[in-house]
């Protein structure tokens, strides 16, 4: 929902800028067979039911306790098998002069995530397994009602009480912008609490914008690299796409395109771990945790099959935000330069592949966005002249 996605790589115009995505692409890649081949080679050589004795030992003989370790001791070896491709990503953000992160505060950041990994990810396995004993037939039901209120849940109290965990937040000092902020809030019809300065700068030379948070916790981040480089007219402009997205209510939109999706994951999934147990005898029951790596394995299979229909409904998105800042702000110009300086900043590709853009992205191209602002503009000002 970011304006510009420094998560997402993006081919075009400098060598840096293509050469840049390119490894980041290859590297999310990697990263994601890596952790397919763990999953398989658990399962393939039954090196899951020694992890689920183990587990068993270590809980005396409780169930939710040992389904506890068992997730402890798979994230330990999810972490350890990828660790050196995290610490490459590290060192590529360093070789293109696009973070100051220290080490030190890497290997924390990296010991914090993974905590809260294990936490999250140890609260949905417990839930899962959960429902699997109370209801062997209809499990998958309840366990995706649950997902979907957990993840609701997760997605709003994120920005309020994990992203702090990383960085740090102050209301933004510079009252005059403020106060542009939140009036172009009203005008979009959605009441902000507050804006935040979001010190990334400690980590990052990249630039980024939200709109976070719903209700109470509703509130506008800019990232202090954003603020110190762009001008009031180019903070609105990216401000502006943040509120498209809240005018076209696209996070309660995104809700019901997963809810839709995940329902037939958690249908699909249940099917296969029943036909694993019943047909092919590769657990004893249902509720052996040991199925676990075969539960994942479908989780991650399904989301890579299903994520070019999901960039592609966020791209659509991403253009009708567009088209909304397009019309809150007087000119296009700072639009456009903004979107400049941020490609610029984030070293985003303007011009990716089509075959990249359609599997990976999640925003249009920059060039494309900006070839719909002058567009735009054009008609604009034609509109104009014939009134006159
Ligand atoms: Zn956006």
């Amino acid at each position: 929902m970011t304006f510009a996605d420094p998560g997402t790589a993006q081919r075009g115009d400098t060598p840096e800028a293509r050469e840049y995505n390119r490894v980041r692409r290859r590297l999310s890649i990697l990263d994601f067979l890596v952790g397919l081949a763990l999953l398989a080679v658990l399962l393939g050589t039954g090196w899951t039911n020694t992890l689920r004795d183990w587990a068993y030992e270590a809980a005396g003989q409780r169930y939710a306790l040992a389904v506890f370790f068992y997730v402890a001791m798979l994230a330990l070896l999810s972490k350890a098998l990828t660790l050196g491709l995290d610490y490459y990503s590290f060192r590529l953000e360093h070789r293109y002069q696009l973070s100051n992160q220290r080490l030190r505060s890497w290997i924390w950041d990296q010991a914090k995530g993974w905590i809260i990994g294990l936490v999250l990810g140890a609260v949905v396995v417990e839930l899962v397994y959960w429902t699997i004993r109370i209801s062997p037939e209809r499990w998958w039901v309840l366990a995706w009602a649950i997902f979907v209120v957990l993840s609701v849940f997760f997605a709003q109290i994120a920005p309020v009480l994990l992203f702090p965990l990383f960085y740090k937040f102050e209301p933004l000092d510079n009252q005059e912008l403020r106060e542009r902020l939140l009036q172009l809030s009203d005008r979009a019809g959605t009441r902000v609490r507050e804006v935040y300065e979001w010190k990334l700068s400690e980590k990052s030379r990249k630039a980024n914008a939200a709109l976070a948070g719903l209700g109470r916790t509703r509130r506008i981040i800019i990232s202090d690299t954003l603020l110190e480089n762009y001008t009031p007219e180019e903070i609105e402009a990216v401000l502006a796409h943040e509120l498209g997205h809240h005018v076209h209510k696209h996070v309660q939109k995104s809700i019901v395109v997963e809810m839709a999706i995940t329902f037939f994951g958690f249908w699909a999934t249940a099917a296969v771990l029943r036909y694993a147990v019943n047909e092919l005898g590769m657990f004893d029951r249902l509720a052996d945790f040991a199925n676990l790596p075969l539960l994942a394995l479908l989780s991650a299979v399904m989301s890579f099959l299903i994520m070019p229909v999901l960039n592609a409904y966020s791209r659509h998105n991403e253009r009708q935000a567009d088209s909304y800042s397009l019309r809150a702000i007087p000119d296009v110009a700072p639009f456009i330069s903004s979107m400049d300086k941020l490609a610029e900043q984030n070293l985003a590709e303007r011009n990716p592949s089509r075959l990249v853009e359609w599997f990976f992205h999640s925003h249009p191209p920059v060039s494309e966005r900006i070839e719909t602002a002058r567009r735009f503009a054009a008609r604009h000002t034609h509109a104009e002249t014939a009134e006159a």
